[in-house]
């Protein structure tokens, strides 16, 4: 097999000092530093900077990134950016430029970070259609050679009765034009159990996978999340379902919890939590036991369900700050969600990428060649220092390199 690439001089996280050759996009070998051999292959020095799997971004809102200067959440709270956004709609202020030109930045910035992988939840409705997702569609195949976009259909509530036949018939026009998943939010339609059956009746048609925006709300009698596992398990849905949020899951007694969790684990249903957002929208207006509004990531690990967490809105009306950069997701994980670093940096990159169906990067031979090299011994230190100086690698090739440099002028 032809080398591609070897990456000369690589710490791996356990201190080995490595040559990394890559062929057909994938590791073919790693041998100790210096002994690669002479033969073949474009090199490339990584100078001793710590090698780690490549980051994924597992939940992001690209047609909506980097509005903030110009749509107002006046509330702070998940329904003022809700209003916010709507008005933005109506007065027509999503144009397929503009999409394609904000939405561009904020891939780029995914990719200096990091990221060679990104879901992206697209806005899809009655009043304008597919037309998100065209620009959308636009951006992926304009990145398509630097990153791996999938783009989820979010259609708007609700969903069911005649109200939503709109919406339906919009859902079906982003299918057609390239969406790979069906999304929704069943806890904000005028019949959230209806809404479960038409985005899975949708799904099972188009041979694709979900990703719901499921019980974005501290309202512990709203759990949608146990209707969609109750139709992966009825309907015997044979593709990948992803529940996001999961905000409300934890306002439950911790008994309560692990019933729900091992309902959620049964159906193999991932969640993603989106701590930035959640903190940011959730508990306004109580001063006293503010909740985080994080889904409880360890019941659910311990039930065995796959969670890995997304960095969602980034400077909109559902999150006025956010750059794109899932190291800033991880540190929220280790302060507001009492992670390790070394298992939120899993959960920004394999655990992210294997909720996505992708092969995980144990850095062994066989895994896919997407690396991030930084000047920094440890995830720990990554996270903590939200490093700027970053190579990012995808099947082996430079995709990206960011150096920074501050002089002390005594
Ligand atoms: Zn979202």
């Amino acid at each position: 097999m032809p080398l591609d690439k070897v990456l000369l001089d690589g710490v791996l996280a356990d201190g080995r000092v490595v040559d990394v050759q890559v062929a057909d996009g994938m590791i073919s070998a790693i041998v100790g530093a210096g002994s690669a051999g002479p033969a073949g292959g474009d090199r490339f020095a990584l100078g001793g900077r710590l090698l780690l799997p490549a980051l994924a971004e597992p939940h992001a809102h690209l047609d909506k990134a980097l509005v903030a200067a110009t749509i107002n959440n006046e509330t702070g709270d998940l329904y003022g950016a809700m209003d916010a956004m709507d008005r933005a709609l109506k007065g027509w202020q999503f144009t397929h430029d503009g999409i394609v030109d904000r939405a561009s930045r904020a891939v780029e910035m995914l990719i200096g970070h990091g990221v060679t992988l990104v879901r992206t939840h697209v806005n899809v409705g009655e009043a304008f259609g597919a037309a998100h997702i065209h620009a959308i569609v636009q951006v992926r195949r304009a990145y398509e050679h630097l990153i791996d976009i999938e783009i989820v259909a979010l259609t708007q509530p609700s969903l069911t009765g005649s109200a939503g036949r709109g919406n339906r018939a919009a859902l079906a026009a982003a299918l057609a034009a390239g969406a790979d998943l069906v999304g929704a939010c069943p806890h904000l339609d005028d019949d959230p159990v209806g809404c479960v059956g038409v985005v899975f009746d949708a799904a099972t048609d188009a041979g694709v996978g979900l990703d719901l925006h499921t019980d974005e709300t501290l309202d512990a009698g709203m759990l949608t999340l146990r209707d969609v596992a109750r139709a992966v398990q009825q309907r015997g849905f044979p593709h990948l379902v992803a529940a996001s949020h999961c905000v409300s899951l934890s306002m439950l007694p911790i008994a309560d919890q692990r019933v729900v969790a091992a309902e959620v684990a049964a159906a193999g249903i991932a969640v993603i939590p989106q701590p930035q957002t959640n903190l940011y929208l959730q508990g306004r207006g109580l001063a006293s036991a503010m909740p985080r509004g994080l889904a409880p990531i360890d019941v659910l690990r311990e039930a065995g369900v796959l969670v890995a967490a997304g960095g969602d809105n980034v400077q909109d009306p559902f999150n006025p700050l956010g750059r794109c950069d899932p190291l800033e997701t991880a540190a929220l994980l280790v302060m507001a969600g009492h992670q390790l670093p070394d298992v939120a940096y899993a959960m920004v990159s394999n655990d992210a990428r294997q909720v996505m169906g992708r092969q995980r990067i144990e850095m062994t031979v066989g895994d896919p060649a997407d690396f991030v090299a930084l000047p920094v011994a440890s995830a720990r230190e990554a996270i903590a220092t939200a490093v700027p100086d970053r190579l990012v690698f995808r099947a082996g090739q430079l995709v990206a390199s960011t150096t920074w440099q501050t002089t002390l002028h005594r």
